[in-house]
This record gives C-alpha cells, structure tokens and sequence, in this order.
C-alpha cells in the first residue's frame, strides 16, 4: 500500500485535459492508495463552497467517487483555494486537513505543509496572505456576489501576477530559517510542501541530524506525483500514468 501527494493542480476550465489528467488519477493509481493527500491550490480558484464553478463539477464528482469507494482524501487549502469549507467536505467526502499538519507516514513523523508561509523573504504576498485569511474578509467574500467573487478573484490574480513578475526568483522561494524553524518546531525530519513549484527533494541537516524537504510540483504542464511506502517516497513520472 501506498500514500499519495499531489498539489498545485490550479484546475481550471481553461486547462481540461488537467482535469482529465486528475480524474483518471482519482480513477486508477488513487484507487490502490491507502490515503490521497492534495496540498493546496487544487483549484485555480475556489469562490466559496457555495459557487462551485460548472467546469469543475466533474472534479467534485471524482473526489467523490474515490472517497465513496474507500480512500480517504484530505485536502489543505491553499493560496487560491482557501475558501473551502464545511460544503466542500460534503460535497466531496474529502477532509480538510490544517496547514501545518503531521501525519505518521510508515512510521516518520513527516509536516505537511502548503508552503506558502515558508516564503518569509517575501513580505508583499505574506501581508497579501494575512489580509484574505482574516475572518472578517473572508465573510465579506463569501457575501458577494457570485459574479462580484469572480471580479475580486481577477482583480487578485491580476494584482499577483503583476507582484510576480516584479519579484526576484529567490525572494519567492522559501526561507531556509523558515524551513529549519519549521521542522524543530513539530520536532520531525521530514517536510512535504508544493507551492513553490520547484519540485525536489533537498537532503538537510539540522541541529547535526539528517532531514528531508520534499517539494512537489505543480500540473501546469503534466501531472506530478509523490508516492510514499514504508520503504521512502518516489516521484512518480507521468508516463507511468494509466490514461
Ligand atoms: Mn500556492
């Protein structure tokens, strides 16, 4: 048995065979997995549980199917989706899951983690972060409009792009602090984020102990695949895929 991880699949109607892409994973390799673990920006973005856009009801239909069939998936929102809630679990059977978490995996204590609060070096986004993931703006979001969520979501997709392009490569990448800080913290030696889209495995040593940042990557291009056993964790290759 095996456990799987996938993050940064930004699904969008504009991108269908991503989406195909991950409902043939919920239908075969996900199927054999002992637990599916998506960590942040499942979706380009996500209006509120209430406004699931019609391109992406095959997606819901397909984590449900896999949760209805025995695997259980949990989902850490990200920064395009962290407007998923209560009504998304229902409609999916997915759990949400906490950014961090740590979860036994085959015996290693491993965090779990979106990685975007990892990317300290970048004040702008992480002011930007703590403006959206403050209760009373989300409230406010999740009143308006469903057309009126669809402005402000291309008014902060604009607004990031725009920061993006202005910023250097390594101010968006993650703090080494940060990831150190991380790690002692919940006292483990294995880190599994996305995010960044800089799929890696970077071998560490803290406080004179080996340990492990695994980076995943992002499904812009072709899906990507982190699968876990008791014997370590193997990127998988989307020529592997079963279409
Ligand atoms: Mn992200």
């Amino acid at each position: 048995m095996s456990t799987l991880f996938i993050s940064d699949l930004h699904l969008a109607g504009e991108r269908p065979h991503l989406i195909q892409a991950f409902i043939a994973l919920t239908r075969n390799e996900a199927r054999e997995a002992e637990a599916l673990y998506i960590l942040g920006d499942l979706f380009e973005a996500w209006l509120g549980d209430d406004a699931v856009l019609p391109d992406l009801v095959p997606v819901i239909d397909a984590l449900k199917a896999l949760t209805k069939s025995g695997v259980p998936v949990f989902v850490m929102a990200g920064n395009r989706d962290f407007l998923m809630g209560e009504g998304f679990e229902a409609i999916t059977g997915a759990r949400l899951i906490d950014d961090p978490t740590v979860i036994d995996l085959y015996g290693t204590p491993t965090l779990l983690m979106h990685g975007d609060t990892l990317c300290t070096d970048d004040v702008t986004y992480q002011a930007v972060r703590a403006q959206v993931r403050d209760p009373a703006w989300i409230a406010a979001a999740l009143a308006m409009s469903i057309e009126e969520r669809i402005k402000t979501a291309q008014q902060m997709r604009a607004q990031s792009q725009a920061h993006t392009q202005a910023t250097a490569e390594e101010i968006m990448d993650v703090n080494a602090d940060a990831v150190t800080e991380a790690l002692r913290r919940h006292g483990v030696r294995r880190l599994i984020h996305g995010h960044t889209h800089r799929p890696a495995v970077h071998e560490l040593e803290i406080d004179g102990q080996p340990a492990t940042r695994i980076v995943l990557g992002d499904w812009y291009q072709q899906a990507s695949l982190l699968r876990c056993d008791e014997s370590g964790c193997e990127r998988v290759s989307t020529s592997q895929h079963k279409r």
